[in-house]
């Protein structure tokens, strides 16, 4: 069992040994990769972050699936088993709870994990019951689960359920964060931006980015914005999430991918003239998926509209931009177009010219331009047209 008494007394030990590395130390020097619990038990890659978002795990065997696996299963007609271990899945809470209790037997940490959170929850027929949920959490925690750290964190930092207990919970999210766990980590950077201590909050914020994990890159841009990170920092982060995103992002991040390549082109080459930035920013995407290319001109033009990250307000280039991406056939550079010179924001107003961009968005199944195109012909009264627009819909 845990033990706080036990652990400052370990702490007191240490702090007598000046070559020992201190606790700080050794929270920045371990967990710098992701744990093999993050792999999926099929095809072994590392899967997206957040895990619990990007795979699946069966009472049956506890094994993490990633959702590419599961989804290649039901394409081979694998509806009603566990592409891992092919059990039937069950199709009643208290069967599914009749397997996990079965596992739980088998002391496997993370259906002991499971089950805490199900009493946490009050879910699959169980009633809520956060003391029994500690208790699960604790046995799974100290069997290795990762997960079961997390949660015995989160539970005593936030007070949630139970009495709070910070210094408790930050501990648990440290023994996490050390083994890899990223959810941990990243937390622990909310922990010190909370204190205020920027710059440790910092640091963790650029393990768990470098690990892949967007919300914290995220929060480095807010620091970036805040002053709390230098340009530099922001960068590091930047490229850190893209390199751990290699080969491990689905399309559904792609987008994600395409923002910091814009970003990146426009940090890296702030002082470069506007040719040197596409092109390098062509590149970064270059080396992806060509079918991905359209959107990435949106996004630069969308930086060079708004003059974010101190690009100066340039509204003539973020057309071009914008035209450059709707020609590669992008549907939200047309779409934001059409808003540009359909409303006359920034340039001079020219409706037909906004409809034209409208409908090209609109032919190629865009249903937000469809959409704008009824709404302009209602104002100019073509009630009957846009009655017709929007049925297509
Ligand atoms: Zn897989
Ligand atoms: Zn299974």
């Amino acid at each position: 069992m845990f033990n706080l008494a036990h652990d400052a007394r370990a702490g007191q030990a240490e702090s007598n040994d000046p070559a020992a590395p201190t606790l700080q130390q050794r929270l920045m020097t371990s967990g710098l990769e992701r744990p093999e619990g993050d792999r999926c038990t099929i095809c072994f890659d590392l899967i997206e972050l957040p895990v619990g978002q990007h795979s699946k795990m069966n009472g049956c065997c506890m094994k993490r699936v990633c959702n590419g696996c599961g989804l290649a299963a039901r394409q081979r007609g694998m509806f009603d088993r566990c592409p891992f271990c092919r059990t039937p899945l069950p199709h009643d809470d208290a069967s599914m709870l009749a397997m996990i209790h079965k596992r739980v037997g088998k002391g496997d940490a993370e259906a002991i994990y499971f089950l805490g959170d199900q009493y946490y929850h009050g879910s699959l027929g169980l009633t809520k019951d956060v003391s029994r949920a500690i208790e699960l959490w604790t046995e799974a925690a100290e069997l290795g689960s990762l997960d079961a750290q997390y949660a015995l964190g989160l539970v005593y930092y936030t007070g949630d359920g139970v009495e709070e207990d910070k210094p408790r919970g930050t501990h648990h999210l440290q023994q996490a964060a050390m083994k890899g766990d990223v959810e941990s980590r990243n937390k622990l950077g909310d922990v010190e931006y909370d204190n205020a201590n920027y710059q440790i909050a910092l640091q963790h914020y650029m393990i768990s980015a470098k690990l892949g994990y967007e919300k914290s890159l995220n929060y480095i841009k807010e620091m970036f914005k805040e002053g709390h990170a230098t340009k530099a920092q922001y960068a590091e982060a930047l490229l850190g999430y893209r390199d751990a995103c290699n080969g491990l992002c689905n399309e559904g991040s792609f987008k994600v991918l395409l923002e910091i390549n814009s970003y990146y082109a426009l940090l890296a080459s702030a002082a470069a003239p506007a040719a040197s930035k596409w092109s390098s920013l062509m590149k970064g995407v270059g080396e992806r998926r060509v079918g991905f290319q359209e959107g990435n001109g949106l996004l630069v033009g969308f930086f060079v509209r708004s003059g974010d990250l101190g690009v100066t307000d340039d509204v003539p280039r973020a057309i071009e931009l914008r035209t450059e991406a709707a020609e590669l056939g992008s549907l939200e550079a047309h779409r934001q177009l059409g808003a540009m010179h359909y409303t006359c924001d920034g340039v001079e107003e020219d409706k037909p010219r906004g409809i034209h961009h409208w409908q090209q968005a609109a032919m190629k199944g865009d249903a937000d331009s469809r959409h704008t195109l009824g709404i302009a012909e209602y104002n100019i009264k073509n009630c009957k047209l846009a009655a017709r627009l929007d049925d297509i819909l």
